[in-house]
């Protein structure tokens, strides 16, 4: 069932969560562990991320440049295959822009149709890991309301080539929202314009990136609704393990921690778990209250705090 479906149906707020394929070398059994783990509160559905090789760059003695890929993840697309038809749960596939050709991302979408996986983020991606030349007659998305446009071309069965008894697709596609804006933009408000491209070229529905302040969530919220997004926004959470996701959350996502967050971990920093996890309660109890219509948890492949703190809200 598509994303949209399962919320336009549901009696209460739902939860989703999202994990990150185990690198390269680990087995599929971790993922069947996660997922097993989070049996009991009974995911809506299960996003897994994408990435592309993470390679460092030598220059040689020559002038020219060695590419060296130090870490690999196994496919999200297999990831989710495995996921939606071992446990039947509904997955919703990463795809990046960058680092893959147009001609690629419709060949990786006829692979999900093909798995009955009809739910995709489009997402640009990032980084000097994603560069990648591309080969003569290929194209590229280069953001993602491009991917967006893309892909509901697909859904209409536009192919980029006449495909011979090619039938149209039917996916369901959602795009990532920052309410304490994307790095890269000037301002919130040219963000929300270009959030607003995403939705404009067919976006079904919005994720957000992690906050740890409501309060940021709720303005986001009315200010895409006076942008004219109307589709639903989605409330991304994180739950804090450790003092130091102090520095590493905000360098790597580029939000901002809250002063009483801050004052608690530094007065208590052996206690980080725990506060993590009261805050992250304390959080979803108000987007709870505030009418959300799904929290979705970063879960970075760890289950047991978030299980605790999602099982006293299912009915
Ligand atoms: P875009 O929507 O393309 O926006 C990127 C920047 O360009 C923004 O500043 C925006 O304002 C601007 N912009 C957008 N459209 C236009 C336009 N048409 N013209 C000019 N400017 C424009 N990364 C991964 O590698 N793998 C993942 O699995 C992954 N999952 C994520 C899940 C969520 C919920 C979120 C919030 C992020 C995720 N990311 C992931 C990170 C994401 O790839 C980065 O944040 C990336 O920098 C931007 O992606 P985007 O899809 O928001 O890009």
């Amino acid at each position: 069932m598509k994303v949209t479906e399962h919320l336009d149906r549901a009696k209460n707020p739902l939860f989703s969560y999202e994990i990150v394929p185990p690198p390269r070398g680990r087995s599929v059994q971790d993922i069947i562990d996660i997922v097993e783990a989070l049996g009991p509160v009974d995911p809506a559905w299960i996003d897994v991320t994408a990435h592309s090789s993470s390679a460092y760059y030598n220059e040689r003695d020559d002038g020219t440049i060695e590419r060296k890929i130090y870490k690999k993840r196994p496919g999200t697309i297999g990831i989710c295959g495995i996921i939606q038809n071992r446990f039947k749960i509904d997955t919703v596939v990463h795809l990046l822009c960058l680092g893959f050709s147009k001609e690629e991302t419709e060949d990786a979408l006829l692979e999900l149709n093909f798995l009955g996986i009809h739910n995709v983020l489009a997402l640009r991606g990032d980084g000097p890991n994603y560069k990648k030349e591309l080969s003569r007659n290929r194209s590229m998305n280069y953001h993602a309301s491009d991917l967006v446009e893309q892909i509901k071309d697909l859904n209409a069965g536009k192919f980029l080539e006449e495909v011979e008894g090619g039938s149209k697709f039917d996916f369901c596609v959602g795009v990532a929202g920052y309410p304490e804006k994307h790095f890269e933009a000037p301002n919130l408000k040219l963000d929300l314009i270009n959030l607003k491209r995403k939705v404009d070229a067919g976006a079904d529905y919005v994720v957000t990136q992690m906050f740890f302040d409501n309060k940021h969530y709720f303005d986001f919220v009315r200010l895409a609704r006076e942008q004219g997004i109307t589709i639903p926004i989605i409330p991304g959470i994180k739950v804090l393990k450790s003092a130091s996701q102090m520095v590493s959350v905000p360098k790597n996502f580029y939000i901002d921690f809250p002063d009483e967050l801050v004052e608690r971990i530094t007065n208590d920093p052996k206690n980080v778990a725990h506060i993590g996890k009261e805050w992250a309660t304390n959080q979803v109890q108000g987007l709870l209250e505030g009418g959300v219509p799904c929290v979705h948890f970063y879960i970075m492949n760890d289950t047991a705090t978030i299980v605790d703190i999602v099982k006293k809200y299912q009915k």
